[in-house]
């Protein structure tokens, strides 16, 4: 059992957090949003006022907050984890954030002697309450093994993709393929549609042939194939637009620091801006299907 301070307690932050109760651990909730904190409260977890106390007193600290700008002050900031974490607490950030900023807080910690590592996820918030959550881990292998055992607890599958930022590297890359992929099947929906082609019959075939993708089997974009997809509940994320959209910005920010040239990857962030400023940031993410017929 390990006393964990877990620093972020949103719609991912909070179920992660109440599997770890579960599980046995003693969790310390700190959240800017007292509603966030009056859940963990009833779900049998301790409050603690400021990320510095609760760091202070914690083994482990996990955070997941919204996004490299809150990751720095947290960590970084007067009065951040980093400074009041005590030697030998392990730190684990499961927000998704840039690289750069990753990479930064791992060498500060790594300053300080604490282990530390970037975990963001996917799953989304149905993983999170299930437990069911894929951890893709940054760091060193000594802090990669502490981590393992409390992140099992929260998710199902956990890779080790190297060293310090590689988490947030393989989450960004695995998004702008599902970003790009989601567009090229709304348009194929689109132009079947345009040619006569019935959607369900487009599916049968390219779910079955080399157009098959997640995109498609898991979260096709026009209603009917398959009833769990969000285009069966008017769109209702799901993932919404806007994390598409953070996550595509994201892509665009590393690839452009790193020297790479991702053409589709920034025609998708362009297309989910513009989708996003249309006024329909928190639809699911597969909505870009109504956009692509649209224009
Ligand atoms: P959220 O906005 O619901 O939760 C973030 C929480 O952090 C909020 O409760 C907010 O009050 C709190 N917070 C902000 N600044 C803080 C501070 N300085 N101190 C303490 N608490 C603070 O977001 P979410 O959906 O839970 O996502 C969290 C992270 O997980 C994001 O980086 C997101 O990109 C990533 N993510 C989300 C999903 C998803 O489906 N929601 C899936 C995968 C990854």
């Amino acid at each position: 059992m390990a006393r964990i301070g877990f620093i972020g307690l949103g719609n991912m932050g909070l179920p992660m957090a109440q599997n770890l109760i579960k599980a046995g651990h003693q969790v310390e909730g700190v959240d800017i949003n007292p509603a966030s904190t009056v859940k963990l409260a009833a779900a049998g977890g301790a409050v603690a006022e400021t990320a510095k106390i609760a760091a202070s007193r914690a083994d482990v600290v996990i955070t997941m907050l919204p996004s490299g700008k809150e990751a720095r002050e947290v960590y970084l900031g007067s009065a951040g984890i980093v400074e009041s974490a005590n030697a030998g607490t392990l730190l684990i950030d499961s927000s998704t954030i840039d690289v750069e900023t990753a990479r930064a807080i791992e060498a500060a910690a790594a300053a300080r002697g604490l282990l530390m590592v970037d975990a963001p996820v996917s799953g989304g918030v149905v993983g999170a309450e299930a437990a069911t959550l894929t951890f893709m881990v940054g760091g060193s292998t000594q802090a990669f093994v502490r981590a393992q055992s409390i992140m099992e607890k929260m998710g199902k599958t956990i890779v080790h993709a190297g060293g310090p930022g590689n988490g947030q590297a393989a989450k960004i890359c695995n998004n702008m393929i599902l970003g790009v992929s989601m567009i090229a099947v709304s348009e194929a929906f689109v132009l079947a549609e345009k040619l006569g082609l019935d959607a369900q019959t487009l599916f049968d075939i390219s779910s079955k042939s080399s157009g098959q993708c997640w995109s498609m089997t898991t979260c096709c974009p026009v209603p009917g194939p398959v009833p769990g997809s969000p285009a069966n509940r008017d769109y209702r994320a799901g993932f919404t637009a806007a994390m598409m959209l953070k996550d595509l910005n994201l892509a665009q920010e590393a690839a452009h620091q790193a020297g790479a040239k991702t053409i589709l990857g920034a025609q998708a962030a362009t297309i989910y801006d513009n989708y996003a400023a249309s006024g329909e940031a928190g639809k699911d993410f597969s909505g870009i299907i109504q956009y692509v017929r649209s224009r």
